[in-house]
């Protein structure tokens, strides 16, 4: 079955046509700048050429118009009718308590899904636009919302309540959510797979490092805490996002620099981490890791500060699983990162974690990168969100 994998955000959308049965992905692009002048569509056949064509998208319906085009044209298009697309996963950013597991698509889902927007109001009202525009062009195809908070819904109270008035969390249902769950669940899955072990059996730190970034704990394949919470902002320091503070610095900044919240929460979203850390020379890695080699003091600063939270999130995740058996790295910089590996590893000692310095040089491959004789066992793991929402997907349509 070919399962159409839809990620819808504002003014962008990725999609991925996926083969169930190959697990292969046979087409990809992404739209961008939807709503605003100079949208333009990138599309790309498996082994086919890339290409863009700029187009006016008006919006995500004319989007997903132009997506089905891409996938059903005679020329470079995968498919020959609509028909062949067996279903549509949607990545949906935040479900609440209301969604600890995918599920299919009806009008109830879609309102209660509607009911988060206030938890995740640059992003569910984006997804619920994204499921729309899909109903009114494929009616009839079902679809499938896979929540990126819901591997995390199995968090025990300690780790999802703040030391707040307890009204909150019963008015608003402010506590810890946690994103990038279709990652966690994912690569702490295939580490297990690939340790031989059963995923039951064991204690996993998961640390998803891309632009943004979280940490999860997965016990006896559950999520036990991650470092996100009620928003993606908290924990690592990310790309430009500042992660963990202390919260008094929003007043203290507010009134030195005479900023009202929402430029102050712009600050903390946009130019804060390492980009704001670095003093602006970069919120990429590649930029990052190079200054590091050059001795550049911005780099150097940064990216010990940045690694120095990475290994304080995994000592806090191995106490509160009383132990670990293996450390995975995955996204952009874990998957492709030595460096970050590296200075994060040089703090676990205390693990007995041993690095396998040859093996750590490898980018993007699924690698066991630390010695036979280390007690807890590092991997790399490149991460799939897309192939694991359509798994999702087809386990539930079938
Ligand atoms: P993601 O959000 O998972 O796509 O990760 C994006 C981030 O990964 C980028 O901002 C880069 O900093 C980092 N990245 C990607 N490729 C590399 C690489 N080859 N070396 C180091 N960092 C990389």
């Amino acid at each position: 079955m070919n399962i159409l994998v839809i990620n819808c955000g504002s003014s962008s959308l990725k999609f991925q046509m996926i083969n169930s049965e190959t697990e292969q992905c046979i087409a990809k692009g992404l739209c961008e700048r939807i709503g605003i002048e100079g949208s333009m569509i990138t599309y790309a056949p498996a082994g086919g050429e890339k290409e863009k064509t700029v187009t006016p998208m008006p919006d995500h319906t004319e989007a997903i118009r132009l997506v089905l085009e891409a996938l059903t044209n005679e020329k470079t298009g995968v498919v020959k009718s609509l028909d062949e697309i067996g279903a549509v996963g949607h990545r949906i950013v935040h479900g609440g308590e209301k969604f600890a597991e995918s599920t299919i698509i009806t009008d109830e889902v879609m309102a209660a899904i509607e009911e988060c927007n206030d938890l995740a109001p640059l992003h569910n009202p984006a997804n619920l636009i994204g499921i729309n525009a899909c109903k009114k062009l494929m009616p009839g195809t079902p679809m499938v919302g896979v929540f990126d908070t819901a591997f995390h819904q199995t968090m025990p109270e300690e780790a999802y309540m703040y030391g707040l008035p307890y009204e909150y969390y019963k008015n608003y249902k402010i506590r810890r959510y946690g994103f990038h769950g279709t990652s966690h669940s994912y690569v702490s899955k295939r580490a297990a797979e690939l340790l031989g072990r059963k995923y039951e059996d064991l204690k996993i730190i998961v640390c998803h490092l891309g632009n943004g970034a979280s940490v999860s704990a997965v016990k006896n394949g559950k999520c036990v805490d991650t470092s996100m919470g009620l928003t993606p902002l908290e924990g690592l320091i990310m790309g430009t996002r500042c992660g963990d503070i202390d919260p008094a610095i929003i007043e203290f900044l507010a009134h030195k620099e005479g900023k009202n919240i929402d430029e102050i929460m712009s600050v903390l979203n946009k130019k804060s981490g390492v980009l704001g850390l670095s003093d602006n020379l970069s919120s990429d890695f590649r930029d990052l890791e190079a200054g590091y080699e050059k001795n550049d003091p911005n780099a150097i600063r940064t990216l010990k500060t940045y690694c120095y939270r990475v290994a304080k999130y995994i000592g806090a995740y191995a106490a509160a699983m009383n132990g670990v058996d293996a450390i995975c790295f995955t996204a952009g910089i874990g998957e492709n990162g030595p460096l970050v590996r590296t200075l994060v590893c040089g703090y676990l000692g205390y693990l007995g974690v041993t690095l396998d310095e040859e093996a750590n040089q490898k980018k993007g491959e699924e690698v066991v990168i630390s010695t036979s004789d280390s007690t807890t066992t590092v991997l790399a793991v490149p991460t799939n969100e897309e192939l694991a929402i359509a798994r999702e997907t087809v386990r539930l349509v079938k």
